[in-house]
């Protein structure tokens, strides 16, 4: 039996071609470097309203358009009359991912007047049904970060499958090159994106694929340093990983 195991498991790590699945590291110190100041100029307004004549969210295209990346808690944000704190790291990765990936994403920019993720009568979203009728990309990743209590790395809210749906090979894709990259925890539909009127039905309801992610904010914490900030690389590095890899059709690949 240990025999079978052992050799179960040298098996998988080489493909049917005989070759070794291992690849070379591709995100570099320097880029995490770029992504902590990234961070530092995005919160500094995350929790102030916009100026006169400016709009409380941005949108950066990109030349990429497979892939629609939206950070809807990327500033704190009005729910019920109350302020809510932002996901923290998540405008920040959004940009980082406009830059080192060139794919368009919408983010908040400054305090949010209606919750994109909870309200649909709002500009963020009204942008947002403009900008996926336009581009028709093939995924839409909703950004969101989650308490560092939470034992999950990940969380994919697919509204119980449903705004996967049309497209789960790509749910299977990211799940693998997290996996690969030391995200093993993963949950599904711990928040399953379907209670509000949040971006991931928002954007199912026009018949777009959509994921909202649920990072654990160990895993958006580069600044921390260290430990931190190698989470951070290894979150990265699958997203930039699983973006490279998106074709419209698997028989493509
Ligand atoms: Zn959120």
């Amino acid at each position: 039996m240990k025999v079978v195991l052992t050799l179960m498991a040298v098996f998988s790590i080489i493909n049917c071609n005989g070759q070794n699945n291992l690849e070379k590291a591709i995100v570099t110190p320097s880029q995490i470097d770029t992504l902590i100041f990234l961070e530092k100029q995005f919160s500094k307004n995350d929790s102030t309203p916009p100026p006169q004549n400016e709009k409380w969210y941005r949108f950066l295209p990109g030349k990429n358009n497979k892939v629609l990346v939206t950070a809807a808690h990327a500033t704190s944000q009005m729910r019920e009359g109350a302020i809510k704190r932002p996901d923290g790291g998540t405008g920040s990765l959004a940009l980082w991912l406009n830059k080192y990936r060139n794919i368009p994403v919408l983010v908040t920019s400054y305090m949010s007047p209606s919750d994109p993720n909870y309200y649909d009568d709002n500009e963020f979203k009204d942008s947002l049904s403009k900008i996926i009728s336009e581009l028709k990309p093939i995924l839409i990743i909703d950004l969101h970060g989650s308490h560092p209590f939470r034992p999950y790395d990940v969380d994919f809210g697919t509204m119980k499958g449903r705004s996967m749906s049309k497209r789960k090979y790509l749910l299977d894709s990211l799940t693998l090159e997290l996996r690969q990259n030391g995200l093993t925890n993963l949950s599904l539909d711990y928040f399953s994106a379907s209670t509000n009127q949040t971006i991931t039905k928002f954007v199912w309801n026009k018949g777009y694929s959509c994921i909202q992610l649920e990072i654990n904010s160990n895993y958006l914490s580069a600044d921390e340093g260290n430990i931190y900030a190698q989470k951070t690389a290894q979150l990265l590095q699958a997203l930039i990983r699983f973006i490279d890899d998106i074709h419209p059709n698997p028989r493509h690949k």
